[in-house]
């Protein structure tokens, strides 16, 4: 293949861009700001669930006080009852005597209500401030991950700003080269990675190899507006003032 020096140097100036691209996709498959947006996701989860949990026993302690006091409430009212009939003077003495048993033990039985729901409600309380922790922490969490995010898109911004741009001077530079020696390159940069390099003294500017004498010396021998490829990694050999003489 043959292709005119000044179009060969081109190549490099296009593998400078491939460069920048590929940096640019690696960067943002391995983006630390995006590992710091998964982890605030999976701080946020639990977040969440520790709030579900501090809730349910909130109102499983709620369902339990309202109960008692129901009960309380049962009892009372029967002991009133109860006060009722004997002050009313219309009960007999033996009626009278049942009452009174039936009056000590309804206050016995009122006496552990109140205890339980004394203690229900101290238990309510302790959940009613483990809610409010689990909410406040589940608010930080959100603006962790809020300030992630962020950060993350800035850094994506930033990323999408040098693709678009030198996504752009690629185009147009590749348009510029002929097609065979396009394809020639775009083809070795998908094996290898780097589709051309410079010659710099005797090293391949694509592998970073040196080359032998003999190679050399037919790179050398090869007529300027020859295409030439690096025997080691295949890539375009480009000639310039920093290839050495065999
Ligand atoms: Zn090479």
């Amino acid at each position: 293949m043959k292709a005119d020096p000044t179009v060969q140097r081109k190549l490099l100036d296009l593998a400078a861009l491939d460069a920048e691209l590929a940096r640019a996709e690696h960067r943002r498959r391995t983006l630390p700001e995006q590992t710091a947006v998964e982890e605030a996701e999976t701080v946020l989860r639990a977040r969440r669930d520790a709030v579900v949990r501090a809730r349910t026993s909130v109102s499983d302690l709620g369902r339990d006080v309202a109960k008692l006091e129901q009960e309380v409430a049962q009892v009372s009212a029967r002991e009133q009852r109860d006060r009722g009939l004997m002050d009313s003077g219309s009960v007999s003495a033996k009626q009278m005597t049942d009452l009174s048993h039936e009056l000590d033990t309804l206050a016995r039985r009122r006496g552990v209500l109140e205890d339980s729901q004394l203690e229900a409600m101290e238990r309510l309380d302790a959940a009613e401030t483990d809610l409010a922790h689990e909410q406040a922490a589940l608010e930080e969490a959100e603006t962790v991950l809020a300030d992630a995010v962020e950060r993350r898109d800035g850094v994506l911004g930033d990323i999408e700003v040098i693709e678009t741009r030198r996504g752009a001077e690629r185009t147009e530079l590749a348009a510029s080269l002929p097609e065979d020696l396009l394809a020639l390159y775009d083809q070795q940069r998908a094996r290898s990675g780097t589709g051309a390099g410079e010659l710099i003294g005797a090293r391949c500017g694509a592998c970073r190899l040196e080359m032998d004498r003999s190679e050399l010396r037919d790179i050398a021998a090869a007529a300027p507006d020859d295409v030439v490829r690096c025997e080691q990694c295949g890539a375009i050999v480009v000639r310039t003032s920093k290839a050495g003489n065999a």
